[in-house]
């Protein structure tokens, strides 16, 4: 551009020339115009009418998986709003009718939490007022957060956990689960969190590192049991050896487990007897810092039927049991069971008929059945020390150390777990094969990215059960009586629809304000006591269940959504909930998975590819990115990323994108200024009479807007990214539009040539527009404002370029890798005749074609180089080339067809290359000369001058002339006419 625009002959024709104009601004002003674009859109009503939009089309549907209502959005939320938006607004432009209607998840322990930490509530009820309003103000925040992004969902009917009628409906769906009889309620070990006071599932559990106690503990076989064993050893104390990391639970042994098949020795270790496994012995003697000395070897199969006194609870003996799991790499091969309070434990003291002991309260305290007098009202954690000492007060104590190991903790409150057996309320996966009917279903639904399979798989395998309830205030309650006597639970379909009729109405506030009375039927006794007094249970559903049920609550309630969904996409964390409670849901509810495809994304870190968190101090605010990119620039960044992969945050991923941005837009902005005197109804040049070049334009701009509505089509977001830059910088900035400058700036302003590289811009730019509206929704907007002359809607209710404007190139074009739906109007392929299609494979020939020009254009670009370097000439257009080609190189053949076609357009090849090498002068000699250097191309010889004649004062072409105002020939008529008009 730069070179019109001084001239330093003495007399100016800038005024002549066609220089660009446009008001579209180099650099985006985010801060200030982003908020006016969103205001813009609220006083058009774009929300929601592009939820309305193509309505009778085929629809398709995104269910938004609900954020938890509960702080400012941070960048995470940010990406995947911006991936599912890229993923509504594109199917839209493909023609789809796509009502999304934004989420929020609203119960659960941290809003309670939160409300509590602020004050005291005397009812059960003013705090549900409590957090109701708390998650309301967030929906607020976060709804208005997200329009900032550009979103366009239904904001004004979005879906809340916490309204009553989706309340209503959770009820309902435990209803259906509890009518299918997949609801159990049973005493079980369970994970607890003493801190939060309630149970946590498995996708609540985290795990850090913290440092236990680590001990040796000795149980004394009993004197009938050393009698059987070894009666040598009868009246001498004779161990087995236990290692434990959590001296609380030896109070609640019941048994010791010992491998099968497995060899075992007894050793004397200061003067001691121990019994451990072969394998362990000399881990154990080193311990002891002792020499190994083994008094006598012992198969497993011994210890059938032997007891160990407890290491310090008096008269208490417990069985040795056999267990194939116990590893001998870790320990001693004898492993302390206590059923109450470990989740294996559980299992097997279920197996093996033990007592499932676990007098320890909800918050984590030991009660009074303790069998330990000095331990009631004692915390578990008080609880290790003192074990220790009783433990080494009865001479049991073989070693102690700490370690540091990797430990369950709460994801809420990061304390670490206890487990406790405790009843709650399950829904088992082993009923009517639904964890195999999921693992089935997990197979059909299309994961993108693929390998997401396996983690999704391995998330279900084994699991037995889903617990389902909760102890919290504010969630929705599990509509169930407890016999005050003995617990028994009462729980009928017509209570629970009762039930869930009422919340719907009144909100989970019901539950308190109801009375027993008016739920129990007239006289009822509980059929295992008899007893007449029954009370509300407190338990409330799991979130997960809450969540996991939006597809029955806002698809199938819906009549604008449809079941199963086409897509969920959610971050790598939700397998194991999200996903997986709507999969499990939609299973017993509809009998079928509740989605099409489930998309999985990565967590946003920083430069070091760390999880972003608050602990770690990298947290970038969604406020802060916004700053740094512009809302068009974050939404770039998060197409940046290849789906499934880590988000990175950090200087350089910014610098990128920015630079991308910078590319594209100039690029746009440059498309734009050149098309202020262009109206495309009046003025466009039809495809056949276009230049080879322009025709080539048109066809590579069909091949990269193919390969992006594929990209659309398969979710694979980064190749938009990458495509466009690339297309944008490379095919775009570095060739056409460089070459075409000079027409578009020196010819007649309404000549053909002119008006032919007006119509490739308009073209381009209108495809591209489009094609990047889902992405760069802001400045799609802004440039279409300035290029469409009667717009009247809206980018985003638009669709992708309309067949009649590439049609002509799309013919001429092979589809490339990549497939686009044939719902999608904007495919063509799927339109065409044979015919038609044969002609484009014929054109795939002409890519080759194309790939031969380009090398031998950069062949001749390198020989001007050269000469620039050695400062013969500073422009290209100082210099003038003449070449030879050598017609038996192999290439020849193809390039004769490519100078054919120029002529059938009436271009010759010579003015082509001058165009293509932006030269003064392109001479073709017809024998090789002396002169002529060898080209990097074989078969190409070159040889490059200083263009003789003088530069023409308007254009910088070197010329022959004798006019006195040093014009060339072209410029004089143009400059004529101007002053003749
Ligand atoms: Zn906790
Ligand atoms: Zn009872
Ligand atoms: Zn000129």
């Amino acid at each position: 551009m730069s070179r019109h625009e001084s001239d330093n002959s003495g007399v100016s024709y800038k005024d002549t020339l066609n220089l660009p104009r446009t008001d579209f601004p180099i650099r985006a002003n985010s801060q200030q115009d982003d908020p006016l674009m969103v205001e813009r859109w609220e006083k058009e009503n774009l929300f929601e009418r592009a939820c309305q939009h193509n309505e009778g089309a085929v629809r398709f549907i995104l269910h938004d998986g609900p954020p938890y209502a509960n702080g400012n959005i941070h960048v995470g939320h940010a990406y995947q709003k911006t991936l599912k938006d890229i993923i509504t607004k594109s199917r839209r432009m493909m023609g789809y009718h796509v009502p999304v209607i934004p989420g929020w998840d609203c119960h659960g322990l941290p809003i309670e939490l939160k409300v509590t930490q602020e004050r005291a509530y005397a009812s059960k009820k003013e705090l549900q007022q409590a957090c109701r309003e708390y998650a309301l103000h967030w929906v607020n925040v976060q709804r208005n957060e997200f329009k900032r992004l550009g979103i366009i969902m239904d904001w004004e009917h979005p879906y809340l956990t916490m309204d009553p009628s989706y309340e209503g409906t959770v009820v309902r769906s435990f209803g259906i689960f509890f009518d299918k009889k997949f609801i159990t309620r049973k005493t079980k070990t369970v994970p607890w969190c003493a801190t939060c006071q309630t149970v946590l599932a498995l996708a609540e559990i985290e795990y850090h590192d913290r440092k236990d106690p680590s001990i040796f503990v000795m149980f004394p076989l009993t004197e009938e049991s050393i009698r059987s064993l070894f009666p040598v050893y009868a009246g001498e104390k004779v161990s087995v050896l236990i290692w434990t990391t959590t001296p609380w639970t030896l109070p609640l042994n019941r048994a010791i487990q010992y491998k099968p098949a497995t060899e075992y020795v007894l050793v004397q270790l200061k003067e001691q007897y121990i019994i451990v496994a072969r394998d362990c012995a000399e881990k154990i003697a080193a311990l002891a810092k002792e020499p190994l000395i083994i008094r006598e070897k012992i198969a497993s199969e011994d210890f059938a039927n032997l007891r160990a006194h407890h290491p310090f609870v008096e008269n208490l003996s417990v069985p040795l049991l056999p267990e194939p799991t116990v590893d001998l790499n870790e320990g001693t091969a004898f492993v302390h069971v206590a059923p109450g309070v470990g989740p294996q434990d559980y299992e097997f003291g279920i197996r093996n008929n033990l007592d499932i002991y676990s007098p320890i309260d909800e918050a984590g305290k030991y009660t009074a059945d303790i069998n330990c007098a000095e331990l009631i009202g004692l915390s578990v954690h008080d609880g290790q020390e003192w074990v220790i000492k009783r433990v080494s007060a009865e001479k049991n104590l073989f070693h102690g150390m700490t370690i540091k190991h990797a430990y369950p903790h709460c994801w809420r409150c990061r304390q670490g777990l206890i487990f406790r057996a405790t009843q709650q309320w399950f829904c088992e996966l082993s009923h009517n094969d639904l964890r195999e009917r999921a693992l089935t279903a997990i197979n059909d639904i299309a994961m993108v990215p693929e390998v997401t399979k396996n983690r999704f798989t391995a998330t279900l395998e084994g699991r037995l059960e889903w617990c389902l309830s909760r102890q919290r205030v504010w969630g929705v309650p599990i509509p169930s009586l407890l016999c005050t006597q003995c617990d028994y639970a009462y729980v009928t379909m017509e209570l629970i629809c009762h039930v869930a009729d009422h919340i719907a109405a009144k909100g989970i506030e019901f539950w308190d304000d109801v009375t027993v009375e008016s739920l129990l039927p007239a006289g009822y006794q509980c059929p295992h006591c008899m007893n007449t007094s029954f009370v509300k249970s407190d338990n409330t559903l799991d979130v997960w269940f809450d969540s996991g049920v939006s597809h029955y609550a806002v698809l199938k309630n819906n009549p604008d959504q449809a079941y199963p969904a086409n897509v969920y996409c959610e971050g790598k964390d939700q397998h194991r909930a999200w996903f997986q409670s709507s999969l499990l849901t939609g299973l017993v509810i509809e009998g079928s998975a509740p989605m099409r495809t489930i998309i999985t994304h990565g967590f946003t870190v920083d430069e070091r590819g760390k999880k972003m968190s608050k602990s770690l101090n990298n947290v970038t605010t969604s406020d802060e990115l916004l700053a740094m990119l512009g809302t068009d620039g974050l939404r770039l960044w998060a197409s940046s990323t290849e789906i499934g992969g880590d988000p990175v945050v950090s200087d350089v991923v910014i610098r990128n994108v920015q630079e991308v941005f910078r590319k594209i837009r100039n690029t746009c902005r440059f498309l734009v200024s050149t098309l202020y005197d262009f109206d495309y109804d009046k003025d466009a040049i039809s495809f056949n009479d276009l230049s080879v070049l322009d025709q080539y334009a048109l066809q590579s701009l069909y091949v990269v807007h193919h390969q992006l509505l594929s990209a659309y089509n398969e979710y694979d977001f980064s190749a938009i990214f990458h495509t466009t830059g690339t297309y944008c910088a490379v095919d775009l900035s570095a060739f056409y539009l460089d070459i075409i400058k000079d027409r578009l700036y020196v010819e007649s302003h309404n000549g053909k040539k002119r008006r032919a590289a007006q119509t490739v811009c308009f073209v381009i730019l209108d495809a591209l527009t489009r094609i990047l509206a889902p992405v760069l929704s802001f400045m799609t907007e802004q440039l279409s404002d300035l290029y469409q002359k009667n717009k009247t809607e809206s980018i985003h209710l638009q669709h992708f370029a309309p067949l009649e404007w590439i049609a002509q190139a799309v013919y001429a074009c092979a589809p490339h890798e990549g497939t686009v739906p044939p719902e999608c109007a904007y495919w063509p392929w799927a339109q065409m005749t044979a015919g038609q299609r044969d002609e484009v494979i014929r054109f795939v020939a002409q890519q080759e074609r194309w790939d031969l020009i380009f090398a031998i254009r950069n062949a001749f670009l390198k020989k001007i180089e050269e000469q620039r370097e050695k400062g013969m000439i500073k422009h290209s257009l100082e210099a003038q080339v003449t070449f030879f080609i050598d017609p038996t190189a192999s290439w020849h053949e193809t390039w004769i067809s490519f100078v054919k076609d120029g002529e059938k357009q009436g271009e010759v090849l010579c003015e082509i290359l001058k165009q293509f090498l932006i030269v003064s002068l392109v001479k073709q000699e017809l024998s090789s000369h002396p002169s002529f250097e060898k080209t990097g191309w074989d078969g190409l010889w070159v040889q490059v001058k200083r263009a003789e004649g003088v530069k023409c004062p308007r254009c910088w072409h070197y010329c022959m002339t004798e006019r006195p105002d040093g014009l060339c020939g072209r410029c004089a008529e143009i400059v004529k006419d101007r002053v003749g008009r």
